[in-house]
């Protein structure tokens, strides 16, 4: 019929094949990616209010052998798709814990704390607790400094769920940061009853602050939100000098952007050398 004659269309639209065996390729590379070790960190610096760094930011990068850097923004939605992502968040977050367990004897950077994305994909799995739990033993990084940074799209369903995985991974002392905050369909109620520890102003706000009146309501609103729910926010993307003044004065704590630092080799990171 009608529907069938549409899908049989669009099978041998050529067009659509092309870029299908291109989805095709870069899955089956990404596969590869992990054994070939072709995965890596970057490493982002967050600061506070003098622009003295507090923290940094685990942002992983795939060093393709012919196509050069595929960004994230790119495979990281294919992961999530075909579940590869459980083996690479998996890498991402072993690899960060080892890098945080070696801070503690430095005294440039014991104070840090590490930020790491968690896709959705990745908190759901069934053993994500524990699979956080045995990376932090086995590398004997500090828990109270790593912070995982999770979106609003966790709590769209099984909201008890991931509640309860967060508040057994709280227990060991992990932090919560609720990454791109405004983009999604939190209910500011249920704000309250997650064991939030910061809220991060999506960069598309931050962006045009300067220009748009409602962006500037939308982030002066969530400043306010933190505050009164007594939680840290972290301004991201934040490129302008008038943009961190603009944030500074209506009481923004803590920055990240290019203007203090674009992801990049722990070595970049603008703190003293390690002693
Ligand atoms: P995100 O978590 O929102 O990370 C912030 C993104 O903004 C990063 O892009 C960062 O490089 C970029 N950025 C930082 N400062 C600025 C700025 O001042 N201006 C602009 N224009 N951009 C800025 P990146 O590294 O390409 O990562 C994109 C997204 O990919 C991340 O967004 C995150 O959702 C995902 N991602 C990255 N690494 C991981 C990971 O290890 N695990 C998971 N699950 N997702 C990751
Ligand atoms: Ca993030
Ligand atoms: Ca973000
Ligand atoms: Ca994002």
């Amino acid at each position: 019929a009608k529907g069938a004659g549409r899908n049989t269309l669009s099978f041998f639209d050529p067009e659509m094949q092309v870029r299908l065996q291109a989805r095709a390729r870069l899955e089956a590379d990404l596969r590869l990616a992990l054994p070939r070790e072709e995965l890596l960190l970057h490493y982002q610096p967050q600061v506070a209010c003098h622009g003295e760094v507090v923290g940094v930011e685990a942002l992983v990068r795939w060093e393709h052998p012919e196509r050069g850097r595929v960004s994230p923004g790119e495979f990281i939605p294919l992961a999530e798709e075909n579940r590869l992502i459980v083996a690479i968040g998996a890498w991402v977050l072993e690899s960060a814990c080892r890098q945080l367990a070696r801070w503690v004897a430095d005294p440039a950077r014991r104070h840090l704390t590490l930020a790491v994305n968690v896709s959705p994909r990745q908190f759901r799995e069934a053993d994500f607790v524990e699979r956080v739990v045995a990376i932090l033993e086995a590398t004997r990084a500090p828990a109270e400094r790593l912070k995982l940074e999770v979106t609003e799209s966790l709590f769209l369903e099984e909201r008890d769920e991931a509640r309860a995985k967060m508040l057994r991974l709280r227990e060991h002392g992990v932090r919560f940061s609720l990454d791109d905050f405004g983009t999604g369909y939190s209910s500011l109620a249920y704000l309250k009853r997650l064991p939030l520890d910061q809220l991060k102003i999506d960069q598309s706000f931050v962006r045009d602050l300067l220009d748009d009146e409602t962006s500037a309501a939308i982030v002066a609103s969530i400043i306010a939100l933190a505050e009164s729910l007594e939680l840290e926010v972290v301004a991201e993307g934040v490129e302008t000098e008038a943009q961190r003044d603009w944030l500074l004065a209506h009481g923004c704590t803590r920055y990240q952007g290019y203007l203090f630092g674009r992801p990049g080799p722990l070595a970049e990171l603008p703190l003293p050398a390690t002693g």
